[in-house]
């Protein structure tokens, strides 16, 4: 269904072929922690598949990570891979939990993502591949960046602020691809 709606889009629209194309190219494999469909159901709750393996939304207001004010690492609920911090948490009126920053630039990847027809740049775990939400230009200052999470994608670690090792206010603007 997916392939016959690119052909019918193709054939009203020529101009759509290269973003087409790039979307499909977008795939990502390969990640360090693979599972297959059925070991990802058996180690994930159905909230927790839908939005990682399946690229979902979870419903806004409806996380409890929403309302995390303490000093930790949020992390990613398939594979336990560090994503957040709470250095660089802030409240976005979106619903969603929001950073304007990862926790580094390995553990977490982007890739463009032109569903809904509109491009967004889509945020995944860089080691297994979960999807965790989206990043948008219109965060605050430090970074312009808002990285809008799904937090069934990821749980929450307590830290002291002084154990959060990554120094993420420094992450600047230019050095996040997107
Ligand atoms: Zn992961």
């Amino acid at each position: 269904m997916k392939y016959r709606f690119t052909w019918i889009l193709l054939t009203i629209f020529p101009g759509c072929i290269p973003f087409t194309l790039a979307a499909e190219s977008d795939e990502q494999e390969g990640f360090r922690v693979s599972k297959t469909k059925e070991e990802w159901k058996s180690v994930l709750t159905p909230g927790q598949y839908r939005v990682l393996r399946e690229e979902g939304t979870e419903h806004p207001h409806t996380s409890a990570l929403l309302h995390e004010k303490r000093d930790g690492i949020f992390i990613c609920a398939a594979c336990k891979t560090p994503l957040f911090s709470s250095l660089t948490k802030y409240k976005s009126g979106t619903g969603w939990p929001s950073y304007y920053a990862p926790i580094n630039q390995t553990n977490v990847g982007t890739k463009v993502d032109r569903q809904m027809w509109s491009k967004r740049t889509e945020v995944h775990c860089a080691v297994c591949g979960g999807h965790l939400g989206h990043v948008f230009r219109d965060g605050p200052k430090s970074t312009g960046l808002r990285y809008c999470i799904n937090g069934v994608a990821m749980k929450f670690t307590p830290k002291p602020k002084n154990e959060i090792e990554q120094a993420v206010p420094t992450v600047r603007r230019k050095d996040i691809k997107n």
